[in-house]
């Protein structure tokens, strides 16, 4: 459930789009081939008088929820003066919403903005990602990490192109049809580009709900998930534009109501909310109570650098199991940290002709969702007979340092092998012109 924009910094430094023409005073901003994501068929807001009672009336909604009109109102209305100028919100259409939410999935803002217009630029349609090879749909997605959304998301461009006829389905019963398409992705999509009524649930979301009612039971078991969603219904059930609140509330999270530091004073919501409204201060910070700490597997990976004139030794890791298919130096994974001779014996199988050197060069953790990593680089020193330089496939290959970029990575490696380039005397590095 845990959304990337939850961090507000460096995000909440985002230039604001300014949106005119919006129900509540603002532009939403441009959609192709979309329905016009602000107004909701027959739920308009319309322009005459008659107070709130009236507009409630108007929408159809009972008096009983003029709270959550409130809510809704003021949250629209912020959004329509605050909302961050974001890639994705410009020119956006259902297929470039799609790709937004799955790079958005588990990673910050800040990481997605430079990646999601390179990406656009080379997968336009679906068709287009559809067709794409591994290494060049990984190459494109370098630097978002989650590879297995990357595949996902061309699967879904897949079922796009062959079962849809290219178009990106409206109804999110449609869209949970896709891979990778979860609960929430749907309802963002159908209702952020389509203007369908339909609530979204995220960690941004889920955190704000529950400060506004105060709910200080946990979150994320059943029976918090569960009244997470119908609160975010009954909301985007009294909402005037369902994608723009669902949008609203997620940036709420993202800028105000952040998870350490609610800025409750500058906050559209602060009249209605609960958790506001508490005695003991600080209260907003502690709702909802954290998740019991994720418990991760520990992974030690000795990675040999093995670096001749100008080039690196590197694999390609299988097409299952963490950081599937990406490149890396030769390493030895184990779930307990080995010594020196373990390496040895390693690389007498796996990289004949070479040797780790003494002592690494370097060490660094690295945390996954569900593995506490440590990674030891070490230099690969050619011994007197044979030669590594021979054995190279499709999935192991000499590859120049200066065009490393090429090769589709995790962060930690790509750090792994920086750390080593770094470390290795200059004359290792230098490109002597032959392979
Ligand atoms: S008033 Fe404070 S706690 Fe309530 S929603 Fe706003 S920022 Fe969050």
């Amino acid at each position: 459930m845990a959304r990337p924009h939850e961090n507000p910094s460096p995000d909440a430094a985002a230039p604001r789009v300014r949106r005119t023409g919006h129900p509540v005073g603002g532009t939403v901003p441009a959609i192709t081939g979309a329905a016009a994501p602000g107004v909701v068929p027959g739920r308009s807001r319309g322009g005459s008088g008659g107070g709130a009672g009236a507009v409630a009336r108007s929408r159809g909604i009972p008096p009983t929820d003029a709270r959550n009109r409130r809510i809704s109102d003021a949250l629209e209305a912020w959004f329509a003066r605050e909302a961050r100028d974001l890639p994705w919100r410009r020119g956006r259409t259902a297929w470039s919403a799609l790709v937004a939410e799955l790079m958005l999935q588990q990673t910050q803002v800040s990481r997605v903005v430079p990646a999601f217009d390179r990406f656009m630029a080379r997968f336009p349609a679906p068709a287009d990602l559809a067709r794409a090879d591994d290494e060049t749909l990984l190459t494109h997605w370098a630097g978002l990490g989650y590879y297995r959304r990357a595949r996902l998301l061309r699967a879904a461009a897949a079922h796009i192109d062959a079962v849809c006829g290219g178009t990106v389905p409206r109804d999110a019963s449609a869209l949970r049809r896709l891979p990778g398409v979860g609960r929430y992705t749907a309802g963002a999509i159908a209702s952020i580009v389509f203007g369908a009524r339909e609530a979204i649930v995220d960690g941004n979301v889920t955190r704000v709900l529950a400060r506004l009612e105060a709910r200080r039971e946990r979150a994320d078991d059943d029976a918090g998930v569960r009244w997470t969603w119908a609160r975010a219904e009954s909301l985007v059930r009294a909402s005037a534009s369902p994608g723009v609140f669902n949008e609203a509330l997620m940036e709420l999270g993202a800028t105000v109501c952040t998870r350490a530091q609610p800025a409750c004073t500058a906050c559209p919501l602060r009249r209605e909310c609960r958790a506001a409204g508490l005695e003991d201060a600080g209260a907003p910070a502690s709702i909802p109570p954290p998740k019991p700490a994720a418990v991760r597997r520990p992974l030690h990976i000795d990675a040999v650098a093995v670096i001749e004139r100008g080039r690196i030794l590197l694999e390609r890791r299988p097409e299952s199991g963490l950081w599937a298919g990406l490149w890396q130096m030769p390493a030895r994974e184990s779930a307990k940290a080995g010594g020196h001779d373990a390496l040895l014996r390693w690389t007498r199988d796996h990289l004949p002709g070479w040797r780790p050197a003494a002592a690494p060069l370097h060490a660094f953790p690295h945390a996954t969702t569900h593995r506490a990593v440590v990674i030891r680089v070490w230099r690969g020193e050619r011994q007197a007979t044979g030669s590594g330089r021979d054995r190279v496939s499709s999935d192991r290959v000499w590859q120049r340092l200066t065009v490393l970029d090429e090769r589709p990575m995790s962060s930690a490696h790509r750090r792994a092998i920086e750390h080593a380039v770094a470390l290795l005397p200059a004359g290792t590095r230098r490109d002597r012109g032959s392979a």
